[in-house]
């Protein structure tokens, strides 16, 4: 087990655990931080069949009253009209009504977190809320910073909210059942750490060494996260740090459309380039972007595009 604190400027703070098996001991581990008894669990389609039952019957255990609302799997669900169907299902009177003292887990991945967390930040005012993450993308990254919201047709994460969570419980063994795509995906980020803060981890990726304990490669990410976001809770100043890549990857993305690019494979491209502007530019030692390259084939991410610079427009 490892566990991580985050310090919250307010003066409040909360705990990362990641643990196999904290699934089905989840319900203990709420109850040590919550005192009331209503418990919504807000999962997907994907997840809700593989986990909401562990986690429903841990939280029944401890005591809780609890209800469960499901929404389709993916980001297409990301919006406006899947939070109304949400506020709905923790509303209906069936078994029970959430009420201000209810508090809501987000079980499953990035989207699942950012709209759960959404959805605890405004009703009522803001509820408390725990996240439970299951795609490795949640768990080095999204579950912490407590970044919360929803897209808009006119872009990405337009709508949202700042909103820590009370825990993140996060269990490696769901990873087991995560497709192969978003193991990849989330690759991306936790090699990006690895440039940006941490050279052991960078070396045991480039060693093959580094997914032998996923406990400890989970934590070192989070830590890693975890020091730029106490730094920086707005994102204004130095947590931009860990939006390297994410300059070149987010065209990357808009140039495929959201589609068969994913965002891991797109911010990996975007460091490459980002590194090699950087040598262009003698600010980065030469060879950088080439070592970059190297650690992103070993783990079957791509390493350049099709597009040409024509394609980026430039606005100064
Ligand atoms: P996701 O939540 O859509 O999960 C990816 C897929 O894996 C989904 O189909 C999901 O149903 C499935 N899945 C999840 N866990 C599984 C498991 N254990 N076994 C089998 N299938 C499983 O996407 P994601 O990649 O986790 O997250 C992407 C989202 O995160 C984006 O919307 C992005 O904007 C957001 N994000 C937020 C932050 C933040 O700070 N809030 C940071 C980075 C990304
Ligand atoms: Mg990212």
């Amino acid at each position: 087990m490892k566990q991580l604190t985050v310090s919250l400027p307010e003066g409040r703070s909360y705990d990362i655990t990641i643990s196999r098996g904290i699934l089905a001991r989840c319900g203990e581990e709420i109850r040590r931080i919550y005192q009331g008894n209503e418990v919504a669990v807000i999962t997907d389609s994907n997840v809700g069949p593989l986990y909401a039952k562990t986690v429903l019957d841990s939280l029944k255990g401890a005591g809780f009253s609890v209800k469960s609302v499901s929404f389709p799997a993916g980001e297409q669900s990301k919006n406006m009209d899947t939070l109304v169907q949400l506020y709905d299902g923790l509303l209906t009177p069936y078994p029970f009504p959430m009420t201000r003292g209810g508090l809501i887990v987000a079980l499953g991945g990035g989207v699942t977190g950012d709209m759960a967390g959404f959805a605890a930040a405004t009703l009522f005012r803001g509820v408390p809320f725990v996240q439970i993450p299951t795609t490795l993308l949640s768990q080095v990254d999204s579950s912490v910073g407590g970044k919360t919201g929803v897209d808009l047709p006119q872009g990405k994460n337009l709508v949202g909210a700042f909103h820590q969570p009370e825990a993140v419980l996060t269990d490696p063994e769901t990873l087991a059942t995560l497709p192969e795509r978003f193991f990849r995906d989330g690759m991306g980020e936790v090699i990006k750490y690895g440039c940006i803060s941490d050279k052991p981890l960078l070396e045991a990726l480039e060693a093959g060494t580094a997914l032998e304990d996923l406990e400890q490669l989970l934590a070192r990410c989070v830590a890693s996260k975890k020091s730029f976001v106490e730094e920086d809770t707005r994102d204004t100043g130095r947590r931009m740090i860990l939006n390297f890549g994410h300059t070149f990857g987010h065209a990357l993305e808009k140039l495929h459309n959201f589609q068969d690019l994913s965002h891991g494979e797109a911010v990996g491209i975007g460091m490459v380039l980002a590194c090699q502007v950087g040598e262009k530019l003698g600010v980065t030692p030469a060879g950088t972007a080439e070592r970059v390259r190297e650690v992103l084939k070993r783990y079957g991410l791509p390493t350049q595009d099709s597009f040409s610079w024509e394609d980026f427009s430039f606005s100064h």
